[in-house]
């Protein structure tokens, strides 16, 4: 099918245009070299798409990401590709600004952007997009989603766990970067990198993404996956990120064996060894993602569960426009390149700190010494891409 053989062409796994003036869904699998799975589902779909032809009320866009550290079978070449759509990285790998490739993922970067660029600008409707992920570890499946309401609302149809803020300790992501261009975004982890059933979830969540989205017509058939996605799950729940343990190479970082996603752990439990010592859990909650493979820059995080109340309450609170308040009260300043971003003096604005700005749909940037920066999700109750 493919008539080209350049690199820009290895991303694109399958394209399939219905009604032009529908949702877009587009999904990358394996943006992580190492992470074989997330292709190979979008493989598994597109053939069957291609067998059954579906009525599509819309666009579907399946890319591999890492193609280069996909040949060698490795997470990564020279820099992590999902740490790489920074502001800064973007600008240097957009088609009308790109400057000579440096690292490897700038090149990966550019050709991923010549395409996203021309989907994004042609789009009609809602945009939403899927990123698919597997672990070294063994575990339950589980949704990583961008705090906005709109993610949420995609999510929650979803039989899935779903952790949210995990894009608030990691900066740079492919999500991320999406996000604030508007799209609804879902990041899964689908269970280990070999394992079959990390293949049939991948698969499910796409097939019921595209239902959820608009784009293809819901069936028996495809009502099936949800029951995939169920039993993989098996508790459905929602957790939010408290904490990442951020590591480099020189830490010498070693998890204690036998972590599971999502296992409870006391405070001051001993999680890991690394050369300063002992690595003990900061806080009580569930240990996710236990680093148990050599490359990467999070050693573990610390999650805990959302009740449905403060999932209510901050639904509330940010479609009545809350936050906006919030900058007339002491040690609040808006900062003045950007009138979403707060400086926070946390010496005289002692009782609401990070908490209650994610209630009201901030995200932090930053936290030194008595000072928190924050700034608002960027379209989080309303779609760029649709025209009333
Ligand atoms: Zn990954």
């Amino acid at each position: 099918m493919e008539m080209h053989s350049n690199q820009s062409d290895k991303h694109l796994i399958a394209e399939f245009i219905g009604d032009q003036d529908g949702p877009t869904l587009i999904a990358f699998g394996s943006i992580h070299g190492n992470e074989a799975a997330g292709a190979e589902a979008l493989q598994r779909v597109a053939s069957t798409m291609r067998a059954d032809h579906p009525r599509l009320n819309g666009r579907v866009y399946f890319f591999r990401g890492n193609v280069r550290a996909i040949e060698k079978g490795v997470r990564f070449i020279d820099s992590d590709l999902n740490r790489h759509w920074t502001p800064e990285n973007v600008i240097r790998s957009l088609p009308d600004t790109a400057i000579p490739p440096h690292l490897s993922e700038d090149k990966e970067q550019a050709e991923l952007l010549k395409d996203l660029d021309r989907i994004i600008k042609s789009a009609k409707d809602e945009v939403y997009a899927l990123d698919l992920h597997s672990t070294s570890a063994e575990g339950v499946p589980f949704a990583t989603v961008g705090d906005t309401l709109r993610n949420r609302a995609f999510a929650q149809k979803l039989p899935v766990t779903i952790l949210l803020g995990i894009e608030e300790q990691l900066e740079g992501t492919l999500l991320e970067y999406l996000n604030n261009l508007g799209a609804v975004t879902l990041g899964y982890e689908g269970g280990q990198h070999y394992a079959e059933s990390t293949l049939a979830v991948h698969e499910a969540l796409t097939w019921r993404a595209l239902v959820n989205a608009g784009i293809v017509e819901e069936s028996d058939e495809l009502r099936r996956f949800n029951e995939v996605l169920r039993k993989a799950t098996k508790r459905p729940r929602i957790l939010e990120v408290r904490y990442r343990h951020a590591i480099t190479a020189a830490d010498d970082f070693r998890m204690l064996p036998g972590f599971n996603n999502f296992d409870p752990i006391r405070r001051s439990q001993l999680l890991a060894n690394d050369r300063n010592g002992p690595v003990v859990a900061d806080e009580k909650g569930l240990v996710i993602m236990p680093l148990y493979q050599k490359l990467g820059e999070d050693g573990f995080f610390i999650g805990r569960e959302i009740l449905p109340f403060w999932l209510w309450l901050s639904g509330v609170l940010r479609r009545l426009n809350v936050g906006n308040i919030m900058r007339h009260l002491p040690g609040v300043h808006r900062s003045e390149k950007d009138p979403d971003t707060f400086d926070i003096d946390t010496n005289v604005a002692r009782f609401f700190p990070l908490q209650v700005f994610h209630l009201l749909g901030f995200r932090k940037r930053r936290w030194y010494e008595n000072r928190l920066v924050v700034s608002r999700r960027k379209f989080d109750t309303h779609s760029p891409f649709r025209k009333l």
